[in-house]
Order: structure tokens, then C-alpha cells, then sequence
């Protein structure tokens, strides 16, 4: 049994589908279901005994305890955060709740559950924290790829956030001998993605026949990573990671913002063509560019593969074609999370 954080948002529910198809071993997942969460994306697992979904706040300690005590996980893998950089400029304090106190609650409520285990289950567990190759900071156009010895230099209050609970996991480690592992990872798309991330959002926007908004000059460079590719990772590194450790887990897939919006639109000209013969990429228009917008991340993976013989199952080009054509097929799923609370949102955002 593991339990699993966020395990109903984008990454969480991708791995708690792929844990039961691939695995086979329980799990619990515990979320929140903020905006970002979606009890729809573990609709599958309805009726399966080896799962057990618990709507909760990782801030919750006692909620933390009992599910401890109740469950006795051998591992926990821990995705539940606030996760957008632009919602982070307009609200930080959100970000500072769950992913700093949440996680410090989540380490206390582990450590203190692993003290009380036996000894062979003491050496067996397994705390992964799941974060973002952001803490690095913004990489200079020819500069190397980070490694994990990269300093941290996070630019937005969501990569501080996540800085700062990397830093709190490390020191669970080295003060309380807690067994954590740390992956920090590159920007991943797939299926079950929230469309207010880059990818989603084209895909939604140019199909709903709406502007395909680029910040700035399009010119950021980010690292992309299929999500099947992300939790074929973090799998490896829970089995067989060093304690304590950080591993970073990325695609060598370099691309600007503005060449992945061109694919995406020459893409849906291909399986989804406009009734008027023209192209999507008609729609793309330029925004004001994001306060602090950092030009590039470049993850280095070779300790991934090198280590532990892990590569990604996916190119740019095969996860992405398999990407779009999962919004064409899911276009129930689409409407269902871009009701409610993310309307209202949007709606605020450009107002
Ligand atoms: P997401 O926003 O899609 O999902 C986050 C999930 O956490 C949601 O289901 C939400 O309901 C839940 N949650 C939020 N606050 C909570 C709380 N207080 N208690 C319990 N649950 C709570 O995010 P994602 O893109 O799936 O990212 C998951 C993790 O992976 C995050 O830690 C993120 O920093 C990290 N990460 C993301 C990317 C990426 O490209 N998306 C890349 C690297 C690392």
C-alpha cells in the first residue's frame, strides 16, 4: 500500500493509473480537490478494491495520523501542491499554505509514523517528494543544463514555494534520518492535463476557436516531458533511489514556447482541419509577457539514466501527437473542468 498526495490533479492521477495497470499494489490517495483536482481522473478506478480515495487537506495533521495509522503505506509519494506560476504572482499565500506547511506537516506526520514502525518496515519506507526543475532559476541561452548540484534559484513565489519544501525534505533527511528521495522534474503534458497550462490551453483554445495567447516574444525555452515518461521515473526512483538523494528527471526536449504552439496548431490542421480551410495558427496572438518570466530551463537527466537506467519512453513528437489527439477524444472531460471555479477564474484573469 502507498499513499499518494494530489493523486486526483494533472501528474498525481497519471501515477495512481499507472501505479494500479503497471504495479498492482494499493493505493490511497488523499486530496484536497482545489481547482486543479478531479475526482473524474481516477473515474476508472470506481469499484476497485485497490483504491481508496480520501478528500483532505495535507495541512490537516491529525487527518495525516490517522490516515497513517489506518493505513500503514510503505511509501509515500507526495504531488499535492499548488502548481501555477501565474496564480502564484496574483495569490501567494496559497502556495506558502500547502506547499511549505503542507509539507512540513506531511514530513512531521511521517517521521513520526516511521519512528513507531518495526524495524525491516523502518527500512523498507519510502517518503518521495515530487518538485519542479523551477527551484533552479532561469538558465542562460548557451549555458549547461541543470544538474543536481545546480544552486537553487527560485524567481517565482511557486518556485520558492517549491524550493523551500525541497529544503524542508532534505533536512528531514539529514536531521531525523527520515528516507526521502527528491525528484525534480521538467515541464510535463499528456492527458488529464488543466487548461491553464501552456499545452492544454492551445489545444482548448484552438479548437474552441479563441486567441492562442503567447507571452512576450514566445521565446522561453522550457524542457518537455511526457507524463507517462514522468511516473515511469519516479517509479524507478522509488524502487531504486539512494536515501536521500535528488534526481532530476527531464525529456532533451528543448523547445520555445512559440514552436510548441506552431506544432500543436500544424498538428490540429492535420486531424482536426478549421471548416474554413485556414490554419489554427491564425489564432496565435502575442500577450504581455509574465512578471519575472524566466527565458530557460534545461534539465541535465544523465544521473537518471546513468544511475538507475531510466530514459523516456516518449520523443516530443510521439507524446505530443498522442497528447492532442486525447483532448480531441476527451472533449467531456474538457467541458467538465472548465466549469465552476475555473471559469471564474478565467473570467478574472482577463477581465
Ligand atoms: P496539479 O495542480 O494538476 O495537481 C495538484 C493536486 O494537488 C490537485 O489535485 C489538488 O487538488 C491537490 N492539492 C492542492 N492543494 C492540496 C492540499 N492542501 N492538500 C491536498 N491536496 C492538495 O499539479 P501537477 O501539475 O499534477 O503537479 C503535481 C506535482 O508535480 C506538484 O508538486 C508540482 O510542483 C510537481 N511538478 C509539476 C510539473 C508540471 O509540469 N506540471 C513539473 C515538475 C514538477
Amino acid at each position: 500500500m502507498i499513499l499518494v498526495t494530489g493523486g486526483a490533479g494533472f501528474i498525481g492521477a497519471n501515477f495512481v493509473l499507472d501505479w494500479i495497470a503497471q504495479v498492482g499494489e494499493p493505493v490511497v490517495t488523499l486530496d484536497k480537490l482545489t481547482y486543479a483536482g478531479n475526482r473524474a481522473n481516477l473515474a476508472s478506478l470506481e469499484g476497485d478494491s485497490r483504491h481508496t480515495f480520501v478528500q483532505g487537506d495535507i495541512t490537516d495533521a491529525a487527518l495525516l495520523d490517522q490516515l497513517l495509522a489506518k493505513h500503514s503505506p510503505r511509501a509515500i509519494v507526495h504531488f499535492a501542491a499548488e502548481s501555477h506560476v501565474d496564480r502564484s504572482i496574483h495569490g501567494p499565500e496559497d502556495f506558502i499554505q500547502t506547499n511549505v506547511i503542507g509539507t512540513f506537516r506531511l514530513l512531521e506526520a511521517a517521521r513520526s509514523y516511521w519512528n513507531g514502525l518495526e524495524e525491516d518496515r523502518k527500512t523498507d519506507f519510502r517518503f518521495l517528494h515530487v518538485s519542479t526543475d523551477e527551484v533552479y532559476g532561469s538558465l542562460a541561452p548557451q549555458a549547461p543544463a541543470f544538474t543536481e548540484q545546480h544552486p537553487y534559484e527560485p524567481n517565482s513565489p511557486y518556485s520558492a514555494s517549491k524550493a523551500a519544501s525541497d529544503h524542508l525534505v532534505r533536512a528531514w533527511f539529514h536531521t531525523y534520518g527520515l528516507p526521502v528521495l527528491t525528484t525534480n522534474c521538467s515541464n510535463n503534458y499528456g492527458p488529464l492535463h488543466f487548461p491553464e497550462k501552456l499545452i492544454p490551453l492551445v489545444i482548448t483554445n484552438a479548437l474552441a476557436g479563441k486567441p492562442l495567447p503567447i507571452y512576450g516574444d514566445g521565446q522561453q525555452i522550457r524542457d518537455w516531458l511526457f507524463v507517462k515518461d514522468h511516473c515511469s521515473g519516479i517509479r524507478r526512483v522509488l524502487e531504486a533511489g539512494q536515501l536521500g538523494e535528488t534526481y532530476n528527471i527531464g525529456g532533451h526536449n528543448e523547445m520555445a514556447n512559440i514552436d510548441i504552439v506552431k506544432r500543436i496548431c500544424a498538428l490540429l490542421d492535420e486531424l482536426r482541419p478549421r471548416t474554413d480551410g485556414q490554419s489554427y495558427a491564425q489564432q496565435i496572438t502575442f500577450v504581455k509577457d509574465r512578471p519575472g518570466h524566466d527565458r530557460r530551463y534545461a534539465i541535465d537527466a544523465s544521473r537518471m539514466q546513468g544511475e538507475l537506467g531510466w530514459k523516456p519512453a516518449e520523443t516530443f513528437d510521439s507524446g505530443i501527437r498522442k497528447t492532442v489527439q486525447w483532448y480531441l477524444d476527451n472533449t467531456a472531460w474538457v467541458e467538465n473542468v472548465q466549469s465552476g471555479a475555473y471559469r471564474e477564474w478565467v473570467q478574472k484573469q482577463y477581465a
